[in-house]
Parts: C-alpha cells; structure tokens; sequence
C-alpha cells in the first residue's frame, strides 16, 4: 500500500515528527504567496519551482490539491549559537529530502520542501532556460503559498523547539 511505504521510508530516513492531514486541509495564504517577491532567498524568478514562474497562486494550490493525501513532516535542527549554521543545517535537510525522493521515485507521490528546487546545481531559470527536468521538479512549501507556521500550530508540529532549534518542514503528497 502506498501510504505504508511512505511512512516507511519517512521512518528509514529519520525525521522527527509528522502528521496524515487530507490535502484539503493544506493552509494556503495568500500573504504568504505575495511575501515571495521580497524575501531574500534570492529564487523569485530564478528557480523554476518558485514564484512567479512556478504559477499563480491559484495554479500553486491546485498542484497539491490534485492528490488526496498529504503527509508533512519536519526535521529539526540546530542552528547555532549566532545562526552560522543556518545554511549548512538547510543543505543537510536537503540531503535528507533528496534521500527521501530517492527511496521513493517510482511511486505517484509528489515531494514539497522549504526553498526552490535544488535538482540542478543552478536552476536553468538564471539563463531564461526551460526547466531540465519538470517530471522532478520540487516544489517549495512556502513558494506556494502555504501558511508553515499556521499549520504546524493546528497539528501541535514543531516550529520553533527554543534555543535556536527550529523545524524544518517539508511534505509528501499521494
Ligand atoms: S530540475 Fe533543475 S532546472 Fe528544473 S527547477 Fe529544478 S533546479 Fe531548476
């Protein structure tokens, strides 16, 4: 069963909470979607898999309301005394998610995360190119619109655990 070898491969990587919702429960913000153009993660019209290229906000939601299910799930991590490990702590989850996307490429899933799509070691978006690879591109949760920090309070899921540990989160859709 799909959602058994989900799980199961949620647990084989190791993260440290997560939660079955409907996909219909997904908190979207519209705020959230708009906070794009200005934040300064520097993938607004440079990765594929975010704002404005990925779509409108409309497109955005509808791309994780074509599956049922969702499963989201966080990693926590420590981000050092004065926040030096922020960048490290960020490709170390991403490693966690690509191990993730490994065991589970075959199945019909489609994998959420925090930032762009990282696939690429620069995203074809800087050239003006068309995407690589659109079957595997990886989507960002917060690129789309939804509202992390609403959700992860309604599910009682770890935003912030205190002393610079913070959650991560990122979501598998079936
Ligand atoms: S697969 Fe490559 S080109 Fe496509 S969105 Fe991801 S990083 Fe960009």
């Amino acid at each position: 069963m799909l959602r058994d070898k989900i799980i199961t491969a949620i647990n084989e990587v190791g993260f440290d909470e997560y939660k079955e919702i409907s996909s219909s429960d997904i908190i979207f913000a519209d705020a959230v979607f708009a906070s794009c153009k200005t934040n300064t993660c520097g993938n607004y019209g440079q990765n594929h898999s975010c704002p404005p290229l990925s779509g409108d906000m409309e497109i955005n939601k509808q791309r994780f309301l074509n599956y049922d299910h969702a499963i989201i799930l966080n990693k926590i991590m420590f981000l050092g005394e004065y926040y030096e490990k922020m960048e490290s702590s960020m490709t170390e989850v991403f490693g966690f998610l690509n191990e993730l996307r490994g065991k589970l490429e075959d199945e019909p899933i489609m994998i959420a995360g925090p930032g762009g799509c990282d696939l690429c070691k620069e995203c074809s978006a800087k050239a003006s190119e068309p995407c690589r690879f659109p079957e595997k591109k990886r989507y960002s949760m917060e690129g789309s619109g939804m509202d992390i920090v609403t959700m992860s309070r309604k599910l009682g899921m770890t935003y912030n655990a205190g002393d610079k540990n913070v959650g991560f989160f990122m979501m598998v859709l079936y």
